[in-house]
């Protein structure tokens, strides 16, 4: 397994008293190096601007650059504060969730320390501490390498609904959300499954407030392994979020701290089913900075 960060997100320099905040990289960096594990720093990747555009468009991408430049407090929706170097910190994220799908073509699995996450960004705005969509960027990405049929499996606390309406109506990416509900971003109902061509390809599997182990790992046993087997998809990313632990000071969850590694012994057993097809981790939330670096750990533990 490949390890990638970001080396341009500590520009995006919110304030500490801020969830999404760059003390979530230093813990789980500080935590994979104390593992021994090695970490590839990235700020660019070619034509990176080419393959954001494959999923938000460039009008979209401009008023966030000028939004930045001209030193705005907020783009989009209050949950987005943003500082100069923001949009320069965004696109090293979709580099570093890139060079991590590109590190895949050659049979590594890999995660990615992706700051600023991706899940909640819509095609044209900003949401949710997200500006770009990393997720679906990789998807893209891998598509275009030959690997049609994309998973995205989202695990993070909150509806990846970003994620959602980027291939809503698109059968050739099956999307997968676990997720607190009734919760931000308000998406995820089981009754959203997707439209028109897509319909039946996006799985939202909501859960009340308080949910544990146990009913994660249900749904994870229950639905998602059965439901990605049957749509045999030849490459998966995963939307990692560390949200879900309970001591998380946004999430209202129970996870135990076990509870990753057993979603990474899922995925592992899920791979070998499917004989090691490209596998992306990418980060999405965690805001126990006490703990994101060992959470993170965990769940990469049984890919190593
Ligand atoms: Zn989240």
């Amino acid at each position: 397994m490949k390890f990638f960060a970001n080396s341009l997100s500590r520009l995006h320099d919110l304030p500490l008293d801020f969830p999404e905040n760059e003390l979530r990289v230093k813990s789980i960096v500080s935590y994979l190096d104390k593992e021994g594990l090695f970490i590839e720093w990235v700020e660019h990747f070619p034509e990176v601007f080419e393959w954001i555009g494959k999923v938000h468009s460039s009008s979209y991408m401009e008023r966030f650059k000028s939004s930045c430049l001209r030193g705005d407090y907020i783009f989009d929706s209050y949950d987005n504060p943003i500082v100069g170097g923001s949009f320069k910190a965004a696109v090293a994220s979709v580099a570093t969730s890139l060079s991590a799908a590109n590190a895949t073509l050659g049979g590594d699995c890999t995660f990615a320390v992706t700051r600023p996450p991706g899940h909640h960004a819509l095609s044209d705005r900003a949401m949710g501490f997200c500006f770009f969509s990393n997720a679906s960027i990789v998807a893209r990405f891998l598509q275009s390498k030959g690997f049609t049929k994309v998973a995205i499996v989202d695990f993070d606390v909150h509806h990846g609904n970003g994620t959602q309406e980027i291939f809503y109506s698109d059968p050739s990416v099956f999307f997968v959300s676990i997720h607190q509900y009734p919760f931000y971003p308000g998406t995820g109902s089981r009754e959203e499954r997707g439209w028109g061509e897509g319909e039946g390809y996006t799985l939202n599997i909501p859960l009340p407030a308080y949910s544990g182990d146990k009913e994660y790992i249900a749904a994870f046993e229950e639905e998602v392994i059965p439901e990605l087997l049957s749509f045999a998809p030849s490459a998966v990313v995963v939307s990692a979020g560390f949200d879900a632990w309970k001591n998380d000071p946004l999430g209202g969850m129970e996870l135990s701290e076990n509870a990753f590694f057993r979603f990474g012994v899922t995925f592992m057993e899920l791979l070998k089913n499917l004989e090691g097809i490209p596998f992306v981790g990418l980060l999405e939330g965690g805001y126990d900075t006490d703990m994101l670096g060992k959470l993170v750990f965990n769940f990469v533990r049984p890919l190593l």
